[in-house]
Formats: structure tokens, C-alpha cells, sequence
């Protein structure tokens, strides 16, 4: 099928970047396991390897079933492009590395997955980079926090694990304003849910370790290009306007045009750094994103009403789902994600710490992982395990305070997840 823009969400999850195979007419999207290509000739070869013509060359650059799903990942999000990476955290590496450089530095919400306050605030410090954490809701802090250095503004849509949703449009004038693009990690979300880049966000990254796949078996993670930022407007992505000197001086910007990003995440980033994602995985990714509209809407109406119910239980101090009118940002559902707040939030228990390590203890149906966004329900008591490496300041700011619980609402009975909660919040007084 072509993927015009008259066909809705639910065809082009199913659809997009999917043709049956030329070969055998297979109408799955194969699994292309194999490592390197034929050239047709030594002519061939060569204007692969110059970037002259598009194909297929080695699997750790680009594979037929992970460009399938790299194209419906675009697609979906609104985008001109897309990389695949091995996981969430290698998609946060590919986003920031054409852009960053020794001494550059990028302004990030505090309300962020626990792994990713890790990676910003120590790991990339080994790459000369440095992170500003701010409150972005506080416009002015974002816009004091950002300097000559900055080069990039990064947030999530709906902040695990808090709920927290984040006003994109704002945030994206802010990075504008600057010359700066906005990445928005948009996991907790889902393109179902949200679209960042209607909303401004340059790109837009995803574990697809989550709802894409929908089902806890694939680790993996993409960044899509908006193709909407003018990287040759100054003189701060050199990576991207510049001449290149692996590729005979080639600019990718001034060649590529609006997939300039994309080409590189390729071309460099793919070849260099080497966080491919396998086909396999790619595979079972596409296949979870057959349903993802089907269990969106599902994870959200069980969520509404496993809130709503948590919200009136007397052991329960809080309950922080946006979807909820007493949550601050119930307003910003309708504007950010008007299909609803998604299927994560945290409670937090008045019996403190303790109280919440017997509820996660005593649950029978929600397991007790480091994960989310399964058909299964799952929590976590993140003060103890995600967000551990934080200080007990982090904790807060991030949602997950010592007497907080993520939850993430699968796709089960409602009222078998109310009768399971119950049970175990009951048993942890
Ligand atoms: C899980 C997660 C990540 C990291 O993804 P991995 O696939 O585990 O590397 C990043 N951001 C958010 C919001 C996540 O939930």
C-alpha cells in the first residue's frame, strides 16, 4: 500500500512500511536473518558505500525487517524517518550524539525514567556532555537553564513513573526560541496516545521495550526525525552541516535535506557505535504494533477506572494518573494526549515504605518487574529499585518518592486488577 495520509491510525499500524515480500509474496514481513547483501557488481558496491544509492549492505547498518519497522515508526509518529536502536537507553545515546560534542551540554526535565537521570547525569559525562535538570514547568528555568553550549532540550510526553504530562507545546517554543531541537521520549505515551512532533518536538525517541511491543519480550528502542529542523540555520550541529571526512567531505544536511538526521543515524551513528537492533526483535516488535491502538485504549480504560478506585481507598495517600480531575494536570489530557492519559501512574501509601514493600509482596496478578507498558499488569516500588541510584531529593522530583509505587495497568479485567489490589493493600496495613 502507499502511506498516504487518508489512512487512519489503525490501517497504518498494521500497514505502514509493510509490502509483501518481493521474493515469495510472503505477506508477514519476514525475518531477514542474515548479515550482509549481494552487490550486483563492484559499480554497485561502490555507490552503496559512497552513499550514492540506497540499499542494503550489512545488518549492522540496515536490514530489510528493522527498515520495515523503521518506516512504520515514522509514519506513525509523523515523521520523515527513522533509526532503529538496540534498546531505549541506545536510542537516547543515537539522538543526542549527532548533535553533541565535548563541552556541549543539554536542559532536561526532572521528571524522567530512572535510568535516563543515570545516563544524563554520570554516564555521559565520559562524553565531554554534561545535563541541567529543570522543573519544565517552571518556562523560565528551562529558558535561564539553557546556554551558547546547549544543544538540545529533552523531556518526556507522559513522565514515567509520575503520569506528569509535559506541555510540549511550550517546552518547544522554548527550544525554538533558542535554535535548539526538542527530543521527546515518548514511551510512556505511545504515537496512539501522542504525537510530540504535532506538538513541536524535533525527535522523538522510544523504548519500544514497552507498549510498542506490548508484551515483554523484545528490548529495543528508535528515534524518529520530524525532518522539520534547519541544521545549517548556525553553525552549532557541524555533525550534521558540515563537511564530513569519513564520506569525502559529503554535508549531510545540504545533500539529505530533511533526512539528514536519519541518513546519519545510519550511515555514522549505526556504523560506529553499532547499537543495531536485530531482526528478530524487530519482528516481534511490528507484530506488537499490529494491536498497539487496540491495547492503548484498553490499558487507558482500565487504568481510568483502577485510578479512580485506588483514589477512594483509605490506605492510599495518592494517586497521581493525569486521567484522574483532582491530578494538576487533568487539564493537559485534552490538549497533549486527548485519547487518553495512558495506562501509568503512581499511589502512594500512608503506611510509608514499608507498607508499600508488603503491598508489591502480596500482589497476585500485578508481578513485581522493572518493566512496563505489558498487556500483563506490573508494579514496582522504584524507590527500592529503578530510581535506587538517586538521592531521596531525585526520588521526589522524579515521582518516586520512598513511599511510592509505580503502577502499569495491563490489559486484564478491571475488576480482577480492583479484587487483586484490594487483597494486598489490605494485608500491608
Ligand atoms: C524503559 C524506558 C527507557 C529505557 O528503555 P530501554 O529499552 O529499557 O533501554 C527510556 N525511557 C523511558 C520512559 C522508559 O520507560
Amino acid at each position: 500500500m502507499t502511506d498516504g495520509p487518508e489512512y487512519g491510525f489503525d490501517t497504518l499500524q498494521i500497514h505502514a512500511g509493510a509490502r509483501p515480500d518481493p521474493a515469495t509474496g510472503a505477506r508477514q514481513t519476514p525475518i531477514y536473518q542474515t548479515t550482509a547483501y549481494v552487490f550486483r557488481d563492484a559499480e554497485h558496491a561502490a555507490a552503496l558505500f559512497n552513499l550514492q544509492e540506497v540499499g542494503y549492505i550489512y545488518s549492522r547498518l540496515t536490514n530489510p525487517t528493522v527498515a520495515a519497522l523503521q518506516e512504520r515508526m515514522a509514519t506513525l509518529e509523523g515523521g520523515v524517518g527513522a533509526v532503529c536502536c538496540s534498546s531505549g537507553h541506545a536510542a537516547q545515546i543515537m539522538a543526542l550524539f549527532p548533535l553533541m560534542g565535548p563541552g556541549k551540554n543539554i536542559v532536561a526535565s526532572t521528571r524522567l525514567y530512572g535510568g535516563t537521570v543515570t545516563q544524563f547525569s554520570q554516564t555521559i559525562k565520559r562524553f565531554g556532555w554534561s545535563c541541567t535538570f529543570v522543573d519544565f514547568d517552571d518556562l523560565d528555568a528551562v529558558k535561564a537553564a539553557i546556554d551558547d553550549d546547549t544543544r538540545a532540550v529533552f523531556c518526556e510526553s507522559i513522565a514515567n513513573p509520575g503520569g506528569y504530562i509535559t506541555d510540549l507545546d511550550a517546552i518547544a517554543g522554548v527550544a525554538d526560541e533558542a535554535g535548539i531541537p526538542l527530543i521527546v521520549d515518548n514511551t510512556s505515551a505511545s504515537p496512539y496516545l501522542c504525537r510530540p512532533i504535532e506538538h513541536g518536538a524535533t525527535l522523538v525517541v522510544h523504548s519500544m521495550t514497552k507498549y510498542l511491543t506490548g508484551n515483554g519480550t523484545v528490548t529495543g528502542g528508535v528515534v524518529i526525525d520530524s525532518g522539520k529542523f534547519d541544521w545549517s540555520a548556525s553553525d552549532k550541529f557541524p555533525s550534521l552541516s558540515a563537511a564530513e571526512p569519513a564520506y569525502h567531505g559529503l554535508k549531510f544536511h545540504e545533500t539529505f535535506g530533511p533526512l539528514a538526521f536519519t541518513f546519519h543515524g545510519i550511515a555514522i551513528g549505526l556504523r560506529d557505535l553499532g547499537m543495531t537492533l536485530n531482526p528478530q526483535a524487530a519482528h516481534y516488535t511490528l507484530m506488537g504494533i499490529e494491536t498497539l491502538s487496540l491495547r492503548m485504549q484498553k490499558h487507558v480504560e482500565n487504568a481510568e477506572k483502577v485510578a479512580s478506585w485506588l483514589e477512594t481507598h483509605d490506605a492510599v495517600e495518592a494517586v497521581t494518573y493525569a486521567g484522574l480531575k483532582s491530578s494538576p494536570y487533568n487539564k493537559r489530557v485534552s490538549k497533549i494526549c486527548p485519547k487518553g492519559a495512558g495506562g501509568l501512574f503512581t499511589i502512594a501509601l500512608k503506611g510509608g515504605y514499608e507498607s508499600c514493600v508488603k503491598f508489591v509482596d502480596n500482589l497476585e496478578i500485578f508481578s513485581h518487574v522493572a518493566n512496563l507498558g505489558d498487556t500483563r499488569s506490573l508494579v514496582i516500588h522504584s524507590a527500592s529499585t529503578t530510581h535506587r541510584q538517586l538521592t531521596v531529593e531525585q526520588q521526589v522530583a522524579a515521582g518516586a518518592a520512598p513511599n511510592v509505587v509505580r503502577i502499569s495497568i495491563g490489559t486484564e479485567e478491571a475488576d480482577d486488577l480492583i479484587a487483586d489490589l484490594d487483597r494486598a493493600l489490605n494485608a500491608a496495613r
